[in-house]
């Protein structure tokens, strides 16, 4: 018969002899291998103390219908250390014999050098995880302060997420803590907000590392790095951007309002001239005839630069709609042609149009096809000495393998610098703008030309040669369009 008193002076490991629930004894070396004196445990409920030194998790129906457990025990000065206990009944004295052995070359202890390093890593928050219940094994000051942060309790080594997070038990994080379990990968949270207990708002970035032996999980790394200074930043950053978005917003309406206010008086001067030409045809000398000249290529000038600035302004802000409408490409290009006929030849150039094509039609925004065209024309005429000539071609050709239409503006004049025609392309891109010249170009208008051509699903480009001339070539597809 085994005799629970002549036990436990026979064991010399740690154990619990229990009596009707009740610890009656315990060897010194439960005192060595816990911390607790005799007289902390001695006739407490076997069952409260457990919990307190395996965790809330640990079953004693287990322990009973086992004989023996491996489990995580928490000594008193909260150090993790995995223990086997067994369970011995003492069937005729009803007394009960729980013997506690700290397993030899236990996870901790193998992997010992490397969590320390962990652990003493000051610039990371490093917590350590049972598996299956998630308790948390050993953790730095890093981690603990987050953990206080996180969910303001007194101590949260030795416990598991239940105890720590009211609410935990069908929630989405219980979800992803068992699926570290199941398929063994690692979890990432990124920016997680705590607020300390004096106010202090921080982020973390937090990673939970499962460490498997044979497929089964033994234990959970967690890191945690503060990112606050990065997210503060970032939304600095993010709210200077809004306050400067907004900024360029009202630039924009400023820019919208001051050239539709330009815009009115520059067209009443232009029909004013056309209205003193006509009205006084008979009676105007030449060299007034020449002033006005002067003063209707001032205000086209300066209607094209406010017609320029204010598409840029819209396609900027993306106020830009398409207003698409079925039309016959040729037939509109003439007409636009004819409104610029006569200023190219008040310049002394010789304008011409021709096009192997009858008609395409294409479906285009007529208003936005006439500015494309206007400030090509517009350059070319600019750029070519008097007495030369600009020709305007369509055809049709193929791109890409697609039958295209093409609106070709050759003009004789001054050509582009190879080194310069990308450049022109750009906003206030102009070719001799290092020079600081002034020449009366901004440099928007090729810009928008090659934004509108592209809203509209076209492709444009550009040969030259200095001192020859260059031609300007759009390419629309040309789709079967039924009328
Ligand atoms: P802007 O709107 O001020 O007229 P553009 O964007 O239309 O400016 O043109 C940019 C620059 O490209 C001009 O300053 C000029 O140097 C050059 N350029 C444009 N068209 C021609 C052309 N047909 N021949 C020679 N240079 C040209």
């Amino acid at each position: 018969m085994i005799n629970g008193i002549r036990l436990s002076g026979m064991y010399r490991g740690a154990y619990l002899l229990v009596n009707s629930g009740m610890i009656h004894e315990s060897g010194y070396a439960f005192t060595e291998l816990t911390g607790y004196a005799k007289s902390e445990i001695h006739l407490k409920n076997i069952s409260d103390v457990f919990q307190v030194l395996l965790g809330r998790s640990f079953s004693m129906c287990e322990l009973e219908s086992k004989g023996f457990v491996n489990a995580f025990l928490f000594t008193k000065s909260h150090d993790a250390i995995e223990v086997t206990v067994s369970y011995l009944p003492e069937k005729d004295s009803g007394q009960k014999l729980y013997t506690l052995r700290r397993k030899l070359n236990h996870i901790l202890d193998s992997e010992k050098f490397i969590l320390d390093k962990l652990l003493n890593e000051n610039n990371v928050g490093v917590g350590l995880f049972s598996s299956p219940d998630f308790r948390l094994l050993k953790a730095n000051q890093r981690y603990l302060d987050y953990l206080d942060d996180r969910y303001q309790g007194t101590s949260f080594l030795g416990k598991c997420p239940e105890e720590i997070i009211r609410e935990y038990k069908g929630s989405s994080l219980e979800h992803q803590l068992n699926s570290i379990l199941e398929n063994g990968q690692m979890l990432n949270w990124n920016e997680i907000r705590t607020i300390s207990g004096e106010g202090i708002e921080r982020f973390w970035n937090c990673s939970l590392t499962p460490v498997l032996e044979g497929g089964k999980v033994l234990y959970i790394i967690s890191v945690l790095s503060d990112v606050t200074d990065n997210v503060l930043r970032r939304k600095h950053m993010e709210e200077q951007n809004e306050e400067l978005t907004k900024m360029i917003e009202m630039k924009d309406e400023y820019l919208m309002l001051i050239s539709h206010e330009l815009k009115t008086p520059l067209s009443v001067i232009t029909s004013s001239i056309q209205a003193l030409e006509i009205i006084c045809k008979n009676e105007l000398s030449e060299k007034v005839k020449k002033y006005i000249n002067k003063i209707r290529q001032n205000a086209y000038q300066q209607l094209k630069l406010v017609n320029n600035i204010l598409d840029n302004t819209r396609v900027d802000s993306g106020y830009f709609r398409l207003n698409k409408t079925h039309v016959d490409i040729v037939q509109l290009t003439k007409l636009i042609i004819e409104t610029i006929m006569v200023f190219a030849e008040r310049k002394g150039i010789k304008l011409t149009f021709s096009s192997t094509i009858e008609q395409a039609v294409l479906e285009t925004d007529i208003e936005l096809y006439e500015r494309i065209l206007l400030n090509l024309l517009s350059n070319a005429v600019k750029y070519t000495p008097e007495g030369k000539e600009v020709n305007v071609k369509i055809f049709q050709t193929v791109l890409n393998g697609i039958e295209n239409v093409c609106i070709q503006v050759k003009d004789t004049g001054i050509g582009i610098p190879n080194d310069k025609k990308d450049l022109i392309f750009e906003r206030f891109g102009r070719v001799d703008k290092l020079f600081g010249r002034y020449t009366g170009s901004t440099g928007i208008g090729l810009y928008l030309v090659k934004m509108l051509v592209s809203l509209m699903d076209g492709e444009i480009n550009l040969e030259s040669k200095e001192g020859v001339g260059s031609t300007f070539s759009i390419f629309f597809p040309l789709r079967i369009i039924k009328l």
